[in-house]
């Protein structure tokens, strides 16, 4: 990500991303970036600290802001320059205040990263020695115009070693007229001997219940109507980040084209199934209804849900129900008030605990072979019909200890599909091996076998599967590609892009595949967006069955009637129920 962003030096105002995006559209998160603490949502404690040091005037000389990307850590950052700084309406105050006036020269230029005392440096792309002598120089002049130098560095974390002994010694004995405001999303990875002098600030996660109230309120103010499950969906991808979230509403703004935003719209955009029809799955599955469940999933994936998708949601539906019997007031898939949510906890009532962890191996083995194979519908289908055959059992726990008592009755189930000892110990041995890596199931497993990533859609594909659906929303309606090849990729990021899209991707295409990506943003040129061309391919493929002699005469005979949808009949398509012999 170095190579993400712009030539400029690394230190110096901020840059203000705007560059070759039209100056009509504002994303959101830049329009409704807070500029004081009122503002910043969720972060009550760390607000409630400061207060009390700006109050008795202990204001340490550097800070530690961590949490998960897109928690406002940059803005927080800005936010405290602003406070050391403000000088009032009036020009008088001679004090930071922990209520920056926001109408003053130094708030105002500091609010524009164009303040001369106040200098962003990040440090993903700046990570030498050499970048830190800048401002190691520096902190011994006294500020130009304001009342602090201010070093705000972000990503503080990416510092080599010797850049962090640079720093410290300025550190040890800083000027009383230099703060350095840090922010890390790896506080890990910084040396003891910094963290122990700086105040830290844990930006704690947003939660999704005050995640949807922000998004709500900024939706009234757009004047954009939006069903509130459709906010619930884009609270819960964003996982806990505003920023995230923001761009997301962006993003379903742009797709909803005026009208109201529905669960659908944002549904198909996230590549979601339907959670209700999800649940109906899942049940006929654990009904033993195979037929149904085929059917089910078929009608699934006609409406647009990635197999993937409903393997995921599978997953989380009996992470869910294992959640309510263990504590039955449980939140989180469902909506609590909604219907399904009350389906649900039936649904949890009869199944035991057992038979759901053994869902739960079963369909983790299921995921990986969907996301691997080469039409994931089918490996799909053969995990459902795997799950069918499987509930049928006896729970895991049951089967071992009937094994070790030596009870024939096991023998005698009329279950042919799966018959014998030679069933048992493997699944006694998958229940303990999804343990493993249900805790920690994603990156070393993709590096292991490195997916080729030719095309767009590979890497959308494999931020879906990767479970990252914001960025794959980003990949496939804000990316104009100029060039894909390993570890290299340029695009030109579309007008609604947040300005971290080229630094994200370098860093999950790098946890993902192992290997060190250079992410490139060219200001003119691209291929239209995935998007975009999947628009013009249904508009096409429209056109020509419009074309097409019988349906002209079907239009011709029916006045009014109209296309509604034009689908591929698949022909080779049939998974027959056939029981695979043995687990592996
Ligand atoms: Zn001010």
């Amino acid at each position: 990500m170095a190579d993400a962003e712009e030539p400029s030096l690394g230190l110096g105002p901020a840059p203000s991303g705007t560059g070759a995006r039209g100056a009509a559209y504002q994303v959101l998160a830049r329009k409704y970036r807070p500029s004081d603490f009122t503002g910043l949502i969720g972060q009550e404690a760390l607000v409630r600290t400061l207060s009390n040091a700006f109050a008795t005037g202990r204001i340490a000389h550097a800070f530690m802001l961590t949490g998960v990307r897109g928690v406002g850590k940059t803005t927080t950052a800005r936010i405290i320059a602003r406070a050391l700084n403000c000088i009032g309406p009036d020009g008088k105050r001679s004090e930071p205040t922990i209520r920056p006036c926001g109408v003053c020269e130094p708030c105002i230029a500091i609010a524009e990263s164009r303040h001369v005392d106040v200098q962003e440096m990040d440090a993903a792309s700046r990570t030498g020695i050499d970048d830190v002598r800048e401002i190691v120089e520096g902190v011994r002049y006294a500020p130009a115009s304001a009342r602090y130098k201010v070093y705000i560095i972000d990503e503080v974390h990416m510092l080599s070693k010797q850049a962090f002994n640079g720093l410290l010694k300025t550190l040890e004995e800083p000027p009383p007229h230099v703060k350095f405001i840090f922010a890390t999303t790896e506080i890990r990875k910084v040396p003891v001997t910094v963290l122990s002098r700086c105040m830290r600030f844990d930006l704690r996660r947003i939660e999704t219940g005050e995640l949807i109230a922000h998004l709500e309120s900024i939706a009234k103010q757009e004047n954009v109507k939006i069903e509130a499950a459709a906010l619930a969906l884009i609270a819960r991808a964003a996982e806990g980040s505003v920023r995230d979230g923001l761009s997301l509403l962006d993003q379903a703004i742009a797709h909803s084209e005026g009208g109201t935003i529905t669960v659908e719209t944002i549904r198909a955009m996230l590549g979601l199934a339907d959670r209700g029809r999800v649940l109906d799955l899942f049940e006929k599955v654990m009904g033993g209804a195979i037929g149904d469940a085929l059917a089910g999933l078929s009608e699934l994936y006609d409406r647009g849900a990635d197999p993937l998708a409903v393997m995921q949601d599978l997953l989380e539906i009996v992470h869910f129900l294992t959640r309510v019997k263990v504590a039955p007031n449980a939140e989180g898939f469902f909506d609590g008030s909604s219907g399904e949510a009350k389906r649900a906890a039936e649904m949890a009532a009869k199944l035991t605990v057992p038979s759901l962890t053994r869902a739960w191996s079963l369909l983790l083995k299921g995921l990986f072979e969907v996301r691997d194979a080469a039409r994931p519908v089918a490996a799909c289908e053969m995990a459902l019909i795997r799950l069918a055959y499987a509930a049928d059992l006896p729970p895991t726990d049951k089967l071992v200890r009937d094994l070790l008592e030596g009870e024939a009755k096991y023998a005698q189930r009329s279950n042919p599909p799966l018959e014998g000892g030679s069933n048992r110990a493997p699944s006694a041995r998958l229940g303990e091996g999804s343990a493993r890596s249900a805790a920690n199931p994603a990156p070393q497993i993709v590096a292991a076998n490195a997916p080729t990533l030719r095309t767009l859609e590979d890497l959308a594909a494999l931020a879906q599967a990767m479970g990252a659906p914001v960025l794959k929303v980003h990949l496939e309606n804000d990316v104009h590609l100029l060039s894909l090849e390993a570890g290299r990729l340029e695009f030109r990021p579309s007008a609604r892009a947040p300005k971290t899209l080229a630094a994200d991707l370098a860093q999950k295409l790098k946890d993902w595949t192992g290997t060190r990506w250079v992410v490139t943003l060219a200001r003119e040129g691209g291929a239209p967006t995935l998007a975009e061309q999947k628009r013009a391919d249904k508009a096409a493929r429209h056109e020509r069955v419009l074309q097409e002699p019988m349906v002209r005469a079907v239009l011709d005979r029916f006045p009014g009637a109209e296309i509604v949808a034009v689908r591929d009949i698949p022909t080779e398509d049939v998974a027959a129920p056939m029981p695979e012999d043995g687990e592996e």
